[in-house]
């Protein structure tokens, strides 16, 4: 009996001696941290995202007038903020509204970057006007936070090229290999006149790019479980979109007599049904690699989970789908986006329609969410 306990004993050490092991050599990715800018500089630059957001460049949908004036001002105000930038750079417009800049480099043997971003923004319904702590379009900056449309997504990446650019050149920096610039104004309806016109451009004038860095994700405060500080997420790949649309047809009638079952009754019971069954968690590889550069920097308990991701998978998966924003980083999300039916209160509606988003992981696919 004793030898078993002993035994037991032995196997328990050597396990917690291996996961140990696992965490003293999870070391940290980091790099160091180096301040460019001067309190004044930032807050100047923030001031001229402020003044960015400022201006209502709104993509309102597909094949929907834009404000065309709002597009001219907000094309003039770059050029009048970066003044170094647009006397060195040539810029071409595609579409009268995109910009696409380029910076020859020294070195033309070298395959060029794009810097990708787009200032067009979603419009914001009237009846959520009273949900903005500050108006869309104020731009304001109260305690050190930018309130506005597009402070994320994603004028700030478009201010944040024009400041290094401007300042590079202000310091006489000359780049070893070209580098374009590609600012798109309809990213929000598809970028079929912005981003796509632009590539095809650059695909005919034989334009190979070494990398393309695009908007990606933000700096993160409380979204990463177990993260007390900042996250800055480098998005290293997209999820996937699929869109299912259900629809019921069931002879209606007066709400004062219903059957048993409606076709508004059948469709909420089916988006339920969907809610209940969502699809399985899974590690991706690109979750994976995020969990190998933030585990490091988290207190030990989590690091321990994230230095031995084989073994606390459950862990991980019931820890991330708690929260909307870790759900979606471990598996498919299923979204119903729209409802429709019905049109008087007392009359039961024939037909019920319903619209699911749902963002597929990398490696899964329409046909498998079909399946599922
Ligand atoms: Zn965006």
């Amino acid at each position: 009996m004793k030898k078993i306990l002993r035994l037991i004993l032995l196997v328990i050490i050597i396990f917690t001696l291996y996961l140990l092991y696992n965490v003293a050599t999870f070391s940290g990715k980091q790099g160091e941290a180096v301040t460019v800018l001067s309190t004044v500089e930032f807050k100047q630059a923030a001031n001229r995202l402020a003044g960015a957001l400022r201006i209502p460049t709104v993509s309102h949908g597909k094949n929907l007038p834009v404000d065309s004036s709002a597009f001219v001002r907000f094309g003039r105000y770059l050029e009048e903020n970066y003044p170094l930038t647009h006397a060195r750079l040539t810029l071409k417009k595609f579409s009268a509204f995109s910009r696409l800049y380029h910076w020859r480099g020294t070195d033309s043997g070298r395959k060029p970057i794009v810097l990708a971003a787009h200032f067009d923004v979603v419009p914001v319904g009237e009846e959520n006007l009273p949900l903005w702590n500050h108006p869309p379009f104020s731009g304001l900056i109260q305690n050190d936070t930018l309130w506005g449309r597009g402070a994320i997504d994603d004028k700030i990446n478009i201010i944040a090229i024009m400041e290094a650019v401007e300042r590079l050149l202000s310091g006489g920096f000359e780049p070893a290999r070209d580098i374009w610039l590609a600012f798109g104004h309809d990213e929000e309806i598809e970028g079929t006149r912005g981003a796509k016109v632009m590539s095809a451009w650059m695909k005919e004038q034989g334009i190979r790019a070494e990398w393309v860095l695009d908007e990606g994700y933000a700096v993160l405060q409380d979204m990463i479980p177990g993260m007390d500080g900042p996250v800055a997420i480098i998005g290293t790949a997209e999820k996937g979109y699929a869109t299912i649309r259900l629809s019921v047809s069931i002879i209606g009638g007066h709400s004062s007599m219903p059957e048993k079952e409606t076709a508004l009754d059948v469709l909420a019971g089916a988006i339920r049904r969907l809610k209940q069954n969502p699809l399985p968690a899974r590690l991706s590889a690109p979750v994976r690699d995020f969990m190998r550069y933030i585990g490091p920097e988290m207190p030990f308990a989590q690091k321990l989970v994230f230095a031995n991701t084989s073994l606390f998978k459950n862990i991980i998966f019931n820890i991330y789908s708690a929260k909307g924003s870790g759900n979606a980083m471990v598996r498919t999300t299923t979204a119903p986006t729209i409802f429709r039916s019905g049109v008087k209160e007392n009359i039961i509606p024939q037909q019920a329609e319903a619209t699911v988003n749902f963002r597929l992981l990398p490696g899964e696919t329409r046909e498998g969410l079909m399946q599922h």
